[in-house]
């Protein structure tokens, strides 16, 4: 190629090209092969420009450059992009030989014939054509453009790239700022992704452009390899991750989804592996698997058009053009296309465009989030201010129910305080009136005891004197002598329960034989011509311990309200029992009966049963039943009751037969004791 003027002239189409797998061959013999040879390694033309894909084979490009007499001698050859690990030109030295300079990734940035982040070496050009040999290396893609350029043009171009990329990387850490201030703020995945997603594309450029290795580690060329290896694989896990937190395509497309989730995933663990230094072996498959990915996230979004309009128009929009770049240059890296300017440099100029609009995507997203924000805080307040009416009604109406309570209560406790005053009244006015009625019976009782016991002496004393000549007058005696017994059983019991209530009964109890007590019951007890007595005495006849006249009383009671209340006559039955220490009484009559409704009430003072009262002849003073019970109760023992209206009555008592210890003792020196009358 003669070069002439000022400019810059790409190598493309003026090469000629040779592959040597092993790396084996020596400069000087790539110097000595012929142009298409028959057999063995030669050189071949190389249509277009020079991008064999993925390959650690050694390639050798062979050259020839003049330049016009007008031209000036010194020119540059420019190889781009900086990322292939070594570039060495041999060039003719003027003296019949070759001079080696190195560069590539791989070449500390001091070695290096020009400081510069693209690979750029220094010619000095005859107007005779020279050939010029170029050997590159690489670990992973091998694509490389080439083109000679007048210092001065290239100049410009430097300036007018680093222009270019000065915007770039300006724009890129204002998206980052926007996003990350959006994230702290709204605290929202999308954001860190958009963030993390920025930052990892702004990092591939930084070093796919060679910058990292001019600016941060010049004398590590090791770290190039691993770092472009690591941001290839964090951005695309980004860029995949972006989209699905962007348009939500799991919505329509759950299992793609899934799928680029993976993907997403895929990538940061080859991020881990490319950190570890296996970029080289992953490069070809992460390569595959980003056109797979594009392919499927294009698609994704746009089944998503219908769905969420807006959202895919700008994802569209913002990726669109940047990812068909993208497809082109790994095209171009897996050497299905040539390393033309369109692989090679339309990927940053549409990342140009991508970035401002990420950050109005990230800007818009934030607004959404804002008003979503505000509008479910003024849904909460009208809903707390609802909430908060009600409440005030519902205590409103509590407290007025309260009062309502409290006046009702207030009302309540007045009118029980008069009820009860009222209550003490009563009660008082009954007290006086029951001590009354107590001192009026005790008296009559008292002032009856005198002339009653005249008239049963004067009635002795007549009958004695009358009876042997008058059988005539027997039944009137009888009749005479059952008045005084009833009157007399009135004031006996009238006089016991006055005792009772002033001072109790102290009972003196002393060994009486049941037959004894039988005895003394019998004497007093009157029975008409309609009833007989039925006795049942017990074999066993051991003494029992008690009070005699209490307990004679008690049974003369039964006995009385027996013959009392059967009125129509019948047998009476006294039966007595030994059952252990046990003394059993058993009173039994054929009589009215009792009914079931009323027994509970039976033993209480002054009862007497409507059918009772009803009876004529048979006056009380309901006393009786009541004594017995406390007669009963002073002993230790109970009271039975069985009764069935019309068919008669029973009563049972119960009495513990045997005295404590010591008594029993002194009552074993006494065979036979006599009950008190
Ligand atoms: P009263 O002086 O009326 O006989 P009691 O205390 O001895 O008083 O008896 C109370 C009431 O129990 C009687 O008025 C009567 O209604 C009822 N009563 C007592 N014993 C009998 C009985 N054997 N048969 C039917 N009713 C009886």
């Amino acid at each position: 190629m003669v070069l002439s003027g000022e400019g810059i002239f790409p190598l493309s189409g003026k090469m000629e090209i040779l592959r040597d797998p092993g790396g084996q061959l020596k400069f000087e013999q790539i110097r000595a092969l012929p142009s298409r040879s028959g057999g063995g390694p030669a050189f071949a033309p190389l249509r277009g420009g020079f991008s064999p894909g993925f390959s650690t084979d050694v390639f050798w490009l062979k050259f020839e450059l003049a330049r016009d007499p007008g031209a000036g001698r010194a020119w540059w050859l420019v190889a781009t992009p900086p990322f292939i690990d070594d570039v060495r030109l041999y060039a003719p030295d003027g003296a019949g030989g070759f001079r080696e300079s190195r560069a590539g990734d791989h070449v500390p940035v001091r070695e290096r014939e020009t400081a510069h982040r693209n690979t750029i070496f220094k010619l000095q050009l005859s107007e005779a054509p020279q050939t010029f040999f170029l050997r590159v290396e690489s670990s992973t893609a091998v694509t490389l453009a080439l083109s000679v350029a007048s210092p001065e043009r290239y100049g410009e171009l430097a300036s007018f790239e680093n222009m270019f990329f000065g915007l770039f990387f300006g724009m890129l850490v204002i998206a980052v700022m926007i996003s990350l201030l959006s994230s702290v703020w709204l605290r929202q995945r999308f954001f860190l992704v958009a963030t993390a997603y920025l930052l990892a594309y702004g990092g591939l450029h930084f070093a796919l452009n060679g910058f990292d290795q001019l600016f941060i580690y010049p004398d590590q060329p090791a770290l190039a390899d691993h770092v472009v290896g690591v941001l290839v694989c964090l951005a695309t896990g980004f860029y995949l991750l972006f989209f699905l937190t962007y348009l939500d395509p799991q919505r329509r497309f759950p299992r793609l989804a899934r799928a680029v989730s993976w993907g997403a995933w895929g990538s940061f663990w080859g991020a881990i592996a490319s950190a570890l230094g296996f970029y080289p072996a992953i490069a070809p498959l992460v390569a595959k698997a980003q056109l797979g990915e594009i392919v499927l996230v294009l698609g994704m979004s746009l089944g998503m058009r219908r769905l969420d309009p807006h959202r895919t128009a700008l994802y569209l929009l913002m990726f669109g053009p940047g990812t068909a770049a993208v497809f082109l240059q790994i095209l171009r890296n897996v050497g299905v296309l040539p390393a033309t300017f369109l692989t090679t440099h339309l990927w940053e100029v549409t990342v140009i465009f991508q970035i401002p609009f990420t950050a109005v995507a990230v800007l818009m997203r934030a607004r959404e989030t804002h008003q979503a924000h505000l509008a479910a805080k003024s849904r909460a307040l009208a809903a707390a201010r609802r909430l908060e009416q009600e409440l005030e009604q519902e205590v409103a109406a509590r407290t007025a129910e309260l009062a309502r309570t409290n006046e009702t209560l207030v009302q309540w406790g007045k009118e029980l305080g008069e009820a009860k005053a009222r209550a003490e009244e009563l009660l008082a006015a009954e007290q006086a009136r029951q001590r009354a009625q107590r001192r009026f019976i005790r008296t009559i009782a008292h002032e009856l005891r005198t002339p009653l016991s005249v008239i049963e002496m004067a009635f002795t004393n007549i009958q004695t004197r009358t009876d042997p000549g008058h059988p005539e007058l027997k039944p009137r005696y009888l009749r005479i002598s059952r008045a005084l017994t009833r009157l007399n059983s009135l004031v006996d019991n009238a006089l016991a329960e006055d005792r009772l209530a002033e001072s109790g009964i102290a009972l003196q109890k002393e060994w009486i034989r049941p037959s004894a007590l039988v005895r003394q019951v019998e004497q007093q007890l009157l029975l008409t011509e309609r009833h007989r007595l039925d006795l049942r005495l017990p074999a066993d006849d051991r003494p029992i311990y008690a009070d005699p006249r209490w307990l004679t009383l008690a049974v003369l009671n039964l006995m009385d309200n027996a013959v009392k209340y059967s009125p129509e006559g019948g047998p009476v039955t006294l039966a007595l029992a030994r059952e252990g220490h046990e003394f059993r009484l058993r009173v039994e009559d054929r009589g009215i009966g009792i009914a079931s409704e009323l027994l509970p009430e039976l033993f209480e003072k002054f009862f007497r049963a409507p059918e009772a009262v009803a009876l004529s002849r048979s006056g009380g003073l309901g006393l009786g039943l009541y004594l017995v019970r406390q007669i009963i109760d002073l002993h230790g023992g109970e009271i039975m009751v069985e009764s069935v209206p019309g068919q008669g009555s029973a009563f049972t008592i119960k009495i513990p037969g045997e005295a404590p210890a010591r008594q029993r003792e002194a009552a074993e020196t006494q065979p036979d004791p006599v009950p008190a009358s």
